[in-house]
This record gives structure tokens, sequence and C-alpha cells, in this order.
């Protein structure tokens, strides 16, 4: 989930809503109960806010996962419509209970939950006039309903209008432009989250660091355009080979890739970073002026068996040490970071490096 999502979105006006609720049904309640003497006014509003504060309760670790119990609050919203729209007098109009509704379920239910709400939402606004004990007349419920959906329709354009700027928002954010992979701003977000998940869950993560070997003769021979349509080209093989669920392809930096992956053994390990090495040299692009004459690129990667004691930023610098090994040992290969820690002594640095 990225930090602009329409996810976050909805849950954060939830928990706004609740707090709103809250806050007004409960004092309200000791009014009814003590200035007004309308007893059955004053356990509605307290029924309300008890309802809210233990939906507080219930969601108040989640995030996201709390709009699991976004329609237990529509349903609520829905019941002091009705309720309203029942008792409502000649200071309270049904006008301004009806309006209630439809501003507090669009904002926080999917798109494809809003027009079944909306619906049921006139349907019971009709069955409440009917009710009420001077029957209203046929033009009155008409003009309060088309009023209602009138309302829904607005209140449904403006929440479109402000989600599909959150996704756009959210695009710009995590995707690179040129290869449409996730960002380097993306993948700090990730790796907190995949090690986390990792340590959690017991299991192993494999980071990746894979770079194109002789880039900049590539550039220099065919010029800076097909550099990058070969970029666009690498970076849609690589994300053709991470497919599984949990598999994440990063634009690192200029033609540099970073891959991360969970589940796998250690020689399923290996096996993965030889298909990424195998799948750059299979798009078979001509690199004339480079030593092997076309495109390839060299991978060093690091198995993690305990995600427990891992930072973000051991992460890369242990995968990105290993691509260097690879490069030194004359590219085109695959280079596992074990390998160097037991047989060198004179790495850089393995501490953390700043995320
Ligand atoms: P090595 O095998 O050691 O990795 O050599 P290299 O030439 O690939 O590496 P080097 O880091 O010297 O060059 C990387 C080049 O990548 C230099 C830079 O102009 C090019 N580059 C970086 N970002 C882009 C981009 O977005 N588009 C294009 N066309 N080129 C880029
Ligand atoms: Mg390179
Ligand atoms: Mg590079």
């Amino acid at each position: 989930m990225t930090r602009y999502s329409v996810h976050r979105f909805r849950a954060a006006v939830l928990h706004m809503y609740l707090r709103i609720t809250a806050f007004i049904s409960l004092p309200l309640s000791v009014v009814y109960f003590v200035l007004d003497m309308t007893p059955d006014r004053g356990a509605f509003a307290l029924l309300l806010g008890m309802f809210v504060l233990w939906l507080q309760w219930r969601t108040r670790h989640d995030g996201e996962e709390s709009l699991r119990f976004v329609n237990w609050f529509v349903l609520a919203m829905l019941a002091l419509m009705l309720y309203g729209t029942y008792f409502s007098n000649a200071q309270l109009r049904q006008e301004a209970w009806m309006m209630i509704f439809p501003i507090t379920f669009a904002p926080i239910v999917a798109a494809r939950e809003r027009f079944v709400w909306a619906v049921a939402g006139a349907v019971s606004i009709v069955a409440a006039m009917m009710l009420r004990p001077e029957v209203p007349t046929a033009v009155s419920t008409m003009v309060l309903v088309i009023a209602y959906l009138a309302l829904c329709f607005v209140t449904m354009m403006l929440v479109r209008h402000n989600e599909q700027n959150i996704e756009r928002l959210a695009h710009l954010s995590t995707i690179d432009p040129l290869t449409k992979v996730y960002n380097r701003n993306y993948m700090k977000d990730i790796l907190l989250g995949e090690i986390n998940r990792c340590r959690r869950n017991g299991r192993p993560l494999t980071a990746i660091m894979l770079d194109i070997d002789h880039f900049k003769i590539l550039n220099d021979s065919y010029g800076h355009m097909c550099g990058d349509s070969v970029l666009e080209r690498v970076a849609e093989a690589l994300k053709q080979a991470a497919q599984r669920a949990g598999d994440f392809v990063f634009r690192y930096g200029g033609e540099e890739f970073c891959i991360l992956t969970s589940g796998l053994s250690a020689d399923e390990a290996r096996q993965f970073a030889e298909k990424l090495r195998v799948c750059v040299k299979g798009l078979d692009i001509e690199n004339q002026r480079a030593p092997r004459g076309h495109l390839t690129a060299s991978v060093g990667y690091w198995w993690v068996a305990d995600a427990a004691e891992v930072t973000p930023g051991m992460l890369l610098l242990n995968a990105d040490n290993a691509l260097y090994r690879a490069k030194e040992a004359g590219r085109d290969t695959i280079v596992d970071f074990a390998e160097i820690e037991r047989t060198d002594t004179g790495l850089v640095q393995l501490q953390p490096a700043a995320s």
C-alpha cells in the first residue's frame, strides 16, 4: 500500500467520522436526557455514541484494515437518517437529516458499493416517510427523494474526483516514469514492509542488484534515445521474470535495478538471480563495441534466512557488494554475497547504510 492510497484516505475519513460522531452524540444524549427530558432521543444518541466508541476501540491499531468495519458505521448512519426522517419536526426538517447519509457513506465505501447504499437510502427514506404519524403527500416525498439522490450524485462525483487525484499522486510517487517499474523512493517503504513481514512469518528474504554491463558504451554508440528504449525493454523483461506475489522490481538508479523476493530457499534464490541475468541476455540486444558484442547484465544478491536482524540499508549494501564483485569477475555473471562474506575480509563495510 502506498503512502498515497484511496484505502488510506477512506480509513482516515472513517476515523475522523467516528471521532466526530462520538464527540457529538455523547454530549447530546446528556442534553436530551437531562435538559430536554426526551429519553427516547437521549437513548438513541447514547446508543450511537457507545457503538461508535466500540468501533473506535475495535479499529484502534489498524489503518486500512479498519475498513472491514466500514459497513457497520454506514448502517448506523442510515439508522440515524431514518430516525431523523421519522421524528423530524418543524425545527429539524427531513432535509437536514437526509443530508447526513450521502456525505457519510460516499467517501468511505468502495466505488461499487456506493450505488447500493444510495438506493438503500432512497428506499428507506420513502419507507420512513410512509410510517410517519402524519403521512406526507406523494409530491413532498418525491421532492425529498429527488433532493436526496441529487445530493448522492454530487457527493459521489466529488469523491470520485478526489480518488482519481489520489490514484494519480500514488502513481507519480511510486512508479519510475521511463521504465514503469517501482522507483527508488517507493523501494524504501517496501523494503521495510517486506523485512517486517518476513520477520513475522519466518520467511527468507532475497535482495538482488542487477546492473547492465557497458551501458555507457551502448549510449555512446547508439544514442540516448536507444539507451532509454533498452532500459524500458530490460525493465519489462525483469517484470515478466519476477511475477510471483511478493516479487518487486525497482529502478535503483540509472541502469541499475533492485529485485526483492521472499520465501525462496538459498538454491531457489540462486536460480532466480540466474534467471534474471539470462532474461536480460535473452533480449539479444546488440552492443557492438562492448566486449561481448551484445547486452548483458551483472547480478549480485544476498539471501537472508532470518530477517530478524536485517535493515533495509544492510540488504542494499550487501547485494551491492556482491554486484561489485560480479563486475570485477568479468561481468555477465551472478555473485552470492554469502560467497564473498566467507572468503573476503576486505569488504567495504557491512554496517547498515542510511536508508
Ligand atoms: P558497467 O559495466 O561497469 O556497469 O559500465 P556501465 O557503462 O554500464 O556503467 P556506468 O555507470 O559507467 O554508466 C552508466 C551509464 O548509464 C551512464 C549514464 O549515461 C547511463 N544512464 C543512466 N541513466 C540513464 C537513462 O535514464 N537513460 C539513458 N539512456 N542512459 C542512462
Ligand atoms: Mg552498468
Ligand atoms: Mg550502474
